[in-house]
């Protein structure tokens, strides 16, 4: 049986009215028959049955053995680095999403956990910097916003054999396109908001686990902490779940047309995109995912923040915001925008140049996208030019 049909199929019908949707079980407790006794739900922070059934479809989509459904990305991030104690040590993707270097530095520091980061796109690096506090490494390929690759399954040898566990956030790939479970990774996370949700239209996270007892550990930390997502937010992921691989499918093929089309115009510097034969570790990407995702950053020959911005203000159909892998396609200027908290230099050496834009290819026709993401870069550098000889004249 294909994937795609396993997927809509892993949705179960309600066992007790035959609705073909998942109830939504609006409730805080459930009635107990006597102290203790009751139908294998107590309290709906502990659990619910529409989150449950959330959790069955990700753990499944994923292969791993458990999953526990969380209020966001980041609180589903925060209860994995709850697994560590004090003293212990995280080696992370130096081109990391900029909440989680904020949840680490600013939240984690002050308890004694310590994050090195290394460019984990060379399987040296990790050799080199995991060491004896290393328990928990931490990757996301592709990366946000330099779409970087690195090596899942070199990387999880390397983390086995030190006694760390990998924790890969499959957020920009989605369990469509790569399942890092398979390739040995001990944990998995999502942002939920992004293409499992896929309609831009809630905030959600996921935390999979390869095996049973690390699962349990997860949902300790979550009914302890209470983070947990909402019966009618479980509701709209399930819903948008029932269509990931039709939409990952397209949002894929989209990027790749826009990213070709990049790659070929006069203003653009760098093209970043796992598609592109161009791309380093395309090779990787190529063996470890079954497509590039939706995703397309860029920078300009004209390295300045004021040039991009002058672009991402100027197309119609791409939407400036944060946020990414809904239907409609959005953009945003990651050194000011989603990295604004990363410091400058940090940032630049991740490869987050300071004209870099970042693209969330949407479900658009595709011509349509190319023409307006080509008229923002014409006005883009007209009007770029235009200031500049201003500021000669006037000096
Ligand atoms: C958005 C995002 C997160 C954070 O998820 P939220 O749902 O916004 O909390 C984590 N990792 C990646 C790669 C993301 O894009």
């Amino acid at each position: 049986m294909s994937n795609a049909t396993k997927l809509i199929h892993s949705i179960p019908v309600d066992p007790l009215t035959g609705s073909i949707s998942v109830p939504i079980y609006q409730t805080s407790t459930f009635v107990q028959e006597a102290p203790g006794e009751n139908k294998g739900y107590d309290y709906a922070r502990s659990n619910n049955p529409t989150r449950a059934v959330l959790e069955n479809i990700i753990a499944e989509l994923e292969g791993g053995q458990a999953a526990s459904a969380f209020a966001s990305g980041l609180a589903a991030i925060d209860a994995v680095v709850k697994l560590l104690q004090s003293g212990d040590e995280i080696l992370a993707v130096n081109d990391i999403y900029g909440g989680a270097f904020r949840l680490f530095t600013h939240i984690y520091a002050k308890f004694g956990i310590k994050v090195n980061y290394v460019d984990t796109t060379d399987v040296v690096n990790v050799i080199d910097a995991i060491n004896s506090r290393t328990r928990l490494v931490w990757l996301e390929t592709p990366t946000n916003p330099t779409l970087k690759i690195s090596d899942i399954e070199a990387i999880a040898t390397i983390a086995r054999q030190n006694g760390a566990l990998l924790c890969v956030d499959n957020t920009f790939a989605s369990p469509a396109l790569q399942q890092p479970i398979k390739l040995g990774a001990d944990i998995v996370v999502h942002s939920a908001t992004k293409y499992l949700g896929g309609h831009s239209d809630l905030i959600a996270g996921l935390v999979v686990t390869r095996t049973k007892e690390l699962g349990e550990k997860i949902k300790f930390i979550q009914n302890a902490s209470g983070a947990i997502l909402s019966p009618h937010d479980s509701w709209l992921v399930i819903r948008g779940v029932e269509t990931l691989y039709l939409r990952v499918k397209e949002h894929s093929k989209n990027a790749q047309k826009v990213a070709e089309y990049l790659t070929g115009h006069p203003a653009v510097d760098k093209v970043y995109y796992p598609g592109l034969k161009s791309h380093h570790n395309h090779d990787i990407a190529a063996r470890q995912q079954s497509a590039y995702g939706g995703i397309v950053s860029f920078s300009l020959k004209t390295d300045s923040a004021e040039a991009a911005k002058l672009v991402v203000c100027n197309t119609a159909l791409f939407k400036l915001a944060e946020s990414l892998g809904g239907v409609k396609s959005l953009l945003c200027h990651p050194a000011t925008m989603t990295h604004k908290s990363i410091p400058a230099e940090i940032r630049r050496a991740a490869g987050v140049s300071d004209s870099l834009v970042r693209l969330s290819v949407g479900l658009e026709d595709v011509s349509d996208l190319i023409t307006d993401i080509g008229h923002a870069l014409s006005i883009a550098t007209q009007t770029y030019d235009k200031v500049q000889s201003a500021i000669t004249l006037a000096n």
